[in-house]
């Protein structure tokens, strides 16, 4: 079966575009053109991924994106017409899987939906994770749990609490979680890491409000706690 994606863009010409070449790339793309249109179609699942642009004529995409994390962690490539809104895009609540600056060529896209996809899709299992106290990793189904809740991640948010939690107490410098979450390490900056560790954070405090497994190094990077 192909992978479903969700292309939301309301500039017609750049939606043609798109929904054109994830299908010669085998996809199955379903493109619409508002916000209200894509939560109808969302309620239409199941969906590979979602292509979202942040300026949408009903909604903020990244207003439409928080709603959809509230549930889900259903991958998200954001279109964003300014590199200035890259930061929010990746940082903090917002929980995007990647995004791409217009203009963009529709090539470049889908190589970027068949990153995103490899990257959410369990990996893999060369080290398989140690099970840790608070911690419950559910590689069927690519969650995780901490203390008995199931936190709702990004793929990126999986793939580094999923390292952590492989190696409590060892330290992971920004770069190694990079080579870790990322395809393409190159193309990211190391305070994305940063905002993605931050955002992870706020969701385990959620969890737990003392909770502060995540333990770091100034100047090199990030480990998991042993002794929770
Ligand atoms: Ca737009």
């Amino acid at each position: 079966m192909k992978p479903r994606i969700l292309v939301v863009e309301d500039e017609p010409t750049i939606l043609d575009n798109i929904t054109y070449s994830l299908g010669t790339e085998g996809f199955e793309p379903h493109g619409c053109a508002t916000g209200g249109e894509a939560r109808a179609a969302l309620s239409r699942g199941p969906w590979a991924l979602v292509v979202l642009d942040v300026g949408l004529p009903d909604v903020v995409g990244f207003d439409l994106c928080r709603e959809i994390r509230r549930t889900s962690n259903l991958p998200i490539i954001f279109l964003t017409a300014r590199a200035s809104e890259v930061d929010r895009v990746v940082g903090l609540e917002l929980g995007g899987d990647d995004y791409m600056v217009k203009p963009f060529s529709p090539r470049e896209l889908c190589a970027r939906v068949k990153a995103v996809l490899r990257r959410f899709s369990p990996a893999p299992v060369e080290s398989a994770p140690a099970p840790h106290g608070a911690f419950r990793i559910d590689e069927d189904r690519a969650q995780i749990h901490f203390s008995g809740v199931r936190l709702i991640l990004s793929g990126t948010e999986h793939r580094l609490l999923r390292a952590l939690c492989a190696k409590p107490g060892r330290v992971f410098s920004r770069a190694q979680l990079m080579e870790i979450a990322w395809d393409d390490p190159g193309a990211a900056l190391e305070r994305t890491v940063d905002a993605h560790i931050k955002s992870i954070r706020a969701k385990l405090k959620e969890v737990s409000r003392d909770a502060d497994p995540i333990e770091t190094h100034r100047g090199f990077g990030y480990s998991l706690r042993e002794n929770l």
